[in-house]
C-alpha cells in the first residue's frame, strides 16, 4: 500500500481550468481512518456531469478537477472499525462520499438531499480531512467512508457495471419512484449514457419504452436495447402521431432544449421527469402543463440504500451498460466524442492504463 505518514500518494488525471485538457496529476488522499475503506480503482465511467464539471459549465468548479463518480474497484485496506467490507471485496462508489448522517433527509436515506452542508460529492466538494477538495475516480485509488461504499453483486461484468454507479441510480430512482409498470408507456428522451440504461431498466419493469432521439443513427440501436420504437425528435409529424400516449418521459438531455415540445406526448396526468442538467434555465410555457394536468418533475440520485437495491436489481435482471473501454490517455478525445453524441453508450476508463 503506497502509504506515507500524512496520507496516501495517488495518481490520476486532472484538469486545471475550464478550457484545460485532462493531464496526469499526483496528489495525496487522506490516510485510511477508522471507518474508511481504501479502494484500488479498476474502472471508472465517464458521465456527462464530469464534462460539465471539468469545463465549469455549472460555474464554480474547484480546480484541479479530478472527475469520476462511476467507480468500481477492489478493497485494498480497511480501517479498524470497518465490518462491512474486507480486503479483496469488489465494491463501487458513486456520486457521494459523505453526508451529515443526522439531518431528516439523511435519516430517511435521502443523503443526496442532505441539508446540513449537503452531501460530500465524490469530486469537487470541500474535504475536511485535507482542507482542500475531493478528487474523483480518474485515479488509481480512493479513500471512502464505509457508509458510502456499495457492494457489487457477484457475477457482474465490472467494467459494464461501473456506469451503474451514476447512470444506473439516476434512472432507476425516478422509474421506481413513479412506479413504472406493465401497461405503461415510458419515453426516454436522449439516448446517451443515462438514456440507454433507462431504456433497459424501464423495459425490465414491464413498460413499453419509446426512445425520443435527435440522432438518426441511434434509431436501430434503440430497438436493440429494448425499445418498441424510436422517434426522431426533428420529425414533427411522427411525434404528433404519438401525442397523448406516454405515462412518463425521462428527460436525460445534457444541452439546452425545448421541454414544451414534448409535453403534448403525455397523457392526462403524465409526468416529464428531468434528470439531465443543462447549464441554462429551462423555459416552461404554462399552457404546456396546465391543460392535461401534466407535471414537470426532477430527480437526482438515489440514496445509498436505494443504490444498493439498484445494483442488486440490475444483477438479477442482467442489466449493465453498453460501453467502450478506453485507456486514460484517451480521455480528452472521449470528452469531445461525448459532446458530439458519438459514444455507444458509455466510455469507461480502464485504470490499469494509468501504469503506462
Ligand atoms: P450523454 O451520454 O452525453 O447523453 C446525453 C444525450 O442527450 C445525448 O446522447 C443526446 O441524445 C442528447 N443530447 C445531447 N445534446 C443534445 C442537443 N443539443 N439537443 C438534443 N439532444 C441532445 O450524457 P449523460 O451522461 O447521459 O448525462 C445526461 C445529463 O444528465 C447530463 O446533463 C448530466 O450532467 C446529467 N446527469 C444528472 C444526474 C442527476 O443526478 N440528475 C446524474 C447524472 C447525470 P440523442 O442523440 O439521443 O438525442
Ligand atoms: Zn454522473
Ligand atoms: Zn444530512
Amino acid at each position: 500500500m503506497p502509504t506515507i505518514s500524512n496520507g496516501i500518494a495517488s495518481r490520476g488525471y486532472a484538469t486545471r481550468s475550464p478550457n484545460g485538457k485532462l493531464a496526469p496529476f499526483n496528489f495525496m488522499r487522506r490516510p485510511v481512518g477508522k471507518a474508511d475503506v481504501l479502494i484500488d480503482i479498476m474502472y471508472c465511467g465517464i458521465c456527462h456531469s464530469d464534462i460539465h464539471s471539468a469545463r465549469s459549465e455549472w460555474r464554480g468548479s474547484a480546480y484541479p478537477v479530478v472527475p469520476g463518480h462511476e467507480i468500481v474497484g477492489k478493497v485494498s485496506a480497511v480501517g479498524q472499525s470497518v465490518r462491512k467490507f474486507r480486503k479483496g471485496d469488489i465494491v463501487g462508489v458513486g456520486c457521494m462520499v459523505g453526508s451529515c448522517g443526522k439531518c431528516k433527509y439523511c435519516k430517511e436515506g435521502h443523503e443526496y438531499n442532505c441539508v446540513e452542508g449537503g452531501p460530500i460529492w465524490t469530486y469537487g466538494s470541500y474535504d475536511k480531512h485535507t482542507k482542500g477538495h475531493t478528487f474523483g475516480g480518474y485515479s488509481n485509488n480512493i479513500v471512502v467512508d464505509q457508509g458510502f461504499v456499495l457492494r457489487i453483486p457477484k457475477g457482474m461484468d465490472l467494467a459494464r457495471t461501473a456506469p451503474l454507479m451514476c447512470a444506473g441510480t439516476t434512472t432507476y430512482t425516478p422509474l421506481s419512484y413513479w412506479k413504472v409498470k406493465k401497461g405503461q408507456t415510458v419515453g426516454v428522451l436522449g439516448l446517451g449514457g443515462l438514456g440507454h440504461v433507462a431504456v433497459k431498466i424501464a423495459k425490465s419493469m414491464g413498460a413499453k419504452v419509446i426512445v425520443l432521439t435527435s440522432s438518426k443513427n441511434k434509431v436501430k440501436d434503440a430497438l436493440r436495447l429494448g425499445a418498441s420504437a424510436a422517434l426522431l425528435t426533428s420529425d414533427r409529424k411522427q411525434m404528433e402521431r404519438h401525442n397523448d400516449s406516454f405515462d412518463l418521459i425521462i428527460d436525460t438531455v445534457s444541452a439546452d432544449h425545448d421541454v414544451n415540445s414534448f409535453m403534448p406526448l403525455l397523457k392526462l396526468d403524465g409526468k416529464l421527469v428531468l434528470v439531465g442538467l443543462p447549464s441554462s434555465p429551462l423555459k416552461v410555457a404554462a399552457f404546456s402543463i396546465v391543460g392535461g394536468h401534466r407535471a414537470l418533475a426532477g430527480s437526482g440520485l438515489g440514496g445509498v440504500e436505494e443504490t444498493q437495491q439498484m445494483l442488486d436489481y440490475c444483477a438479477k435482471h442482467g442489466i449493465a451498460a453498453d460501453i467502450e473501454l478506453i485507456p486514460i490517455q484517451k480521455v480528452n478525445e472521449a470528452y469531445d466524442r461525448i459532446v458530439k453524441g458519438d459514444v455507444k453508450y458509455r466510455f469507461v476508463i480502464d485504470l490499469k492504463s494509468l501504469k503506462k
